[in-house]
């Protein structure tokens, strides 16, 4: 089933033939021959209307935020102003937080030493992107929270192991598995 720009549908045949017909909401009308010989003007529905009406809709802020998805920041705030009140409007205000969020995680990542995790971007890519031969995961802001922790005579405690490293792990090589290990350890 796919939605024209004019608000009508295009339903595929149900009875596996390879036709399509024309479905109006609007005017409660389809193009397909039960309905043309038999059901138009009695204000009954063939299958193809029934099937149309039950097809949940994007809402207007749906349609809005997926517009919104593609526009720079700029054109973000000139809408945003523009369209103020509107879902339009509602949408692009909500992008342009969603951005900002973004960008604060990237400039004040939260480390947490004891559970080896950061939230910066290049901790997470690293963490999502499970890449072969990585089998620890930190970041330049894991890397110097442990420096300065054993800069500041903190005894060396053996190394928490993040889930992430174990998660890693499972399928590794028993060789692979003891040399991450031991970076833990050391
Ligand atoms: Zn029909
Ligand atoms: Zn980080």
């Amino acid at each position: 089933m796919t939605k024209r720009a004019d608000g009508t549908f295009i339903v595929e045949s149900m009875s596996g033939a390879e036709r399509a017909y024309r479905v109006d909401p609007q005017a409660g009308t389809c193009t397909c021959p039960h309905f043309v010989r038999r059901l138009s003007g009695t204000g009954q529905k063939c299958k193809h209307l029934q099937a149309v009406e039950i097809t949940p809709q994007p809402t207007a802020l749906e349609r809005a935020a997926a517009k919104a998805a593609g526009l720079t920041d700029e054109e973000l705030l000139r809408f945003a102003r523009e369209k103020n009140g509107s879902p339009a409007g509602a949408a692009c205000w909500l992008e342009l937080a969603r951005r900002r969020n973004l960008v604060q995680a990237e400039n004040q990542p939260q480390v947490d030493l004891a559970a080896g995790t950061c939230t910066c971007r290049e901790f997470m890519e690293r963490r999502d992107g499970k890449r072969i031969g990585v089998i620890w995961i930190t970041c330049r802001h894991l890397d110097k929270a442990r420096q300065e922790a054993i800069k500041d005579g903190a005894s060396v405690a053996p190394r928490p192991i993040p889930p992430g490293v174990l998660q890693l792990l499972e399928g590794a090589s028993e060789a692979e598995r003891e040399r991450a290990l031991a970076v833990y350890q050391r």
